[in-house]
């Protein structure tokens, strides 16, 4: 008996494997956290008996979902803003003048309460680019981590800490704010690239590859115009040293089309380019605001565009050119971002309103979304942007068994008619019966088998009173700030700037 060992007996299997194989009745053997065989009669033949096994009649068994973006500090925050253009969301999202930063617990139970929702909709692993508030500590860094371990879901961590002065970050922003806020702002805590590089260190050595392999690093700039040049340069470094993802925004909104043009002269992606920093490790979030040029430098550069539709739209940024991405051969995984700006994080959801949203594009319905590319799109596109595309993504002979277990017998699959369309369509994550992380069982029949979930709900509902008067203060300055950043949201938005990504 191998106590690592499991067998799913007689399941649906979609492999979502390159050749989008599917089983009508299979076998699943998983043992040391791999997948061993998969066939009709794979755990009969098998040599040795399973420490487990789950009957898989009426059952589906199919790849974990991957949340190619996410940002865990967000977590607090669902369903507390309204529909806000990114810039003066952003104030209450990482308040630019915050004198005090996250307590290690309460960093822990909010990172906590995300990874348990994902396991519960059948998220197996998410790219999480943590920003930290004011600064990035090792407290801070370590508790995600540990939140994260303790979890059972697979996670792929950034320190997501711009390091420039506030108004830096933006077009007109210096110009329009008065002189004492100019001089708060000069004066808000930054760190260097140098403890910021040490904090990398630490954060490698600690923990890429922990849990046997379950955690892992990822580098992050935010976004090309938040960070220092030196900085930017020593992230690139890490990341081809240590072949680790390299998270950045690009061109979410106009505003940021129009700062590249004021700042660079040229497309914040060609930007990227210049530098000689867009290759096969970056995940390009967002890339809405992209021209043609932009397109084929993604398109050269080999990395992956990870597509946030739900937050896209929550926060008006635009819609991005799918087709033409696709077309030029970039591959795209999908994302949740954050959720003060999906509030919540269900991929299925995200992958319905991809597939729904691109229609908007052209009348030639050949050429919107079909159900298999969301559903590569949120496995195997999200491997390939965790670096992990030879070992995740798809049921698979010597993969990571991450998968999930659906039950068919629900209103999303009854009746049965086409099952990756309704996996797009009509599935919500409520047919989630069981997820498995690296072979191990961390949510069955409603609940998480890794941690107690109603206890750390409770304590969450607990620290977050503790919070109020944090967060009100936060409230207050962003107020305090939103008319200056509302001047320069509008006056970006009446520049032409040679396309547009909104419908009016
Ligand atoms: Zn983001």
């Amino acid at each position: 008996m191998n106590a690592g060992s499991l067998l799913i007996r007689g399941a649906r299997v979609l492999t979502l494997d390159e050749g989008d194989r599917e089983w009508p009745l299979a076998d699943v053997v998983i043992e040391n956290g791999r997948i061993a065989a998969i066939g009709p009669d794979a755990g009969t033949a098998w040599p040795r008996p399973f420490a487990r096994t789950i009957e898989g009649r009426g059952l589906l068994a199919m790849p974990g979902l991957i949340n190619a973006h996410f940002h865990s500090p967000g977590n607090l925050m669902k369903g507390s803003l309204p529909g806000l253009p990114l810039e003066i969301f952003m104030l209450h999202e990482v308040p630019p003048l915050a004198p005090s930063g996250d307590g290690g617990r309460l960093a822990y139970v909010r990172t906590m309460i995300g990874a348990l929702e994902m396991l519960r909709r059948g998220v197996t692993a998410v790219h999480d680019d943590a920003y930290h508030v004011p600064v990035a500590s090792v407290e801070s860094i370590d508790a995600i981590m540990q939140a994260y371990a303790d979890a059972g879901i697979r996670a792929t961590v950034a320190i997501d800490q711009p390091n420039i002065v506030e108004y830096q970050k933006y077009p007109y922003l210096a110009d329009v704010l008065p002189e004492a806020e100019r001089r708060a702002m000069d004066d808000a805590p930054r760190q260097s690239t140098e403890e910021l590089l040490a904090l990398y260190g630490r954060l490698i050595e600690r923990w890429h590859g922990a849990e046997d392999g379950r955690l892992a690093v990822a580098v992050s700039c935010s976004a090309p115009q938040r960070v220092t040049d030196d900085y930017f340069a020593g992230l690139s470094a890490l990341s081809r040293r240590h072949d680790l993802p390299f998270n950045i925004h690009i061109l979410e909104t106009k505003l940021q089309r129009v700062l590249g043009r004021e700042k660079f002269g040229k497309s914040l992606v060609r930007h990227v380019h210049d530098l000689g920093f867009l290759d096969e490790r970056m995940m390009v979030i967002h890339a809405i605001w992209i021209d043609d040029d932009d397109i084929r430098l993604l398109a050269d550069s080999g990395c992956t565009v990870a597509h946030n539709p739900i937050c896209n739209l929550r926060l008006g940024s635009g819609v991005m050119p799918y087709g033409k991405l696709r077309a030029a051969g970039v591959p795209i995984c999908l994302g949740s971002d954050e959720m003060n700006t999906d509030d919540s994080v269900n991929l299925w959801f995200v992958a319905k309103t991809a597939a729904l949203l691109h229609t908007l594009a052209t009348p030639d319905w050949r050429q919107w979304p079909q159900p298999a590319e969301m559903l590569a799109a949120l496995t195997r596109g999200g491997a390939r942007a965790m670096r992990r595309a030879d070992r995740l993504g798809q049921l698979a002979v010597g993969f990571d068994a991450d998968l999930v277990l659906l039950d068919l017998d629900t209103v999303s699959f009854t009746p049965l008619n086409d099952l990756r369309r309704q996996l797009v369509h009509c599935e919500d994550g409520g047919s989630v019966r069981t997820t498995i992380v690296a072979g191990r069982v961390v949510y069955e029949a409603g609940r998480i088998t890794s941690v107690d979930e109603p206890a750390l709900r409770a304590e969450m509902r607990e620290l977050m009173a503790g919070c109020q008067a944090q967060q009100e203060r936060a409230g207050r300055e962003a107020a305090r700030l939103e008319p200056y950043y509302r001047e320069m949201v509008l006056r970006a938005a009446a520049v032409d700037v040679g396309m547009n990504r909104w419908l009016s």
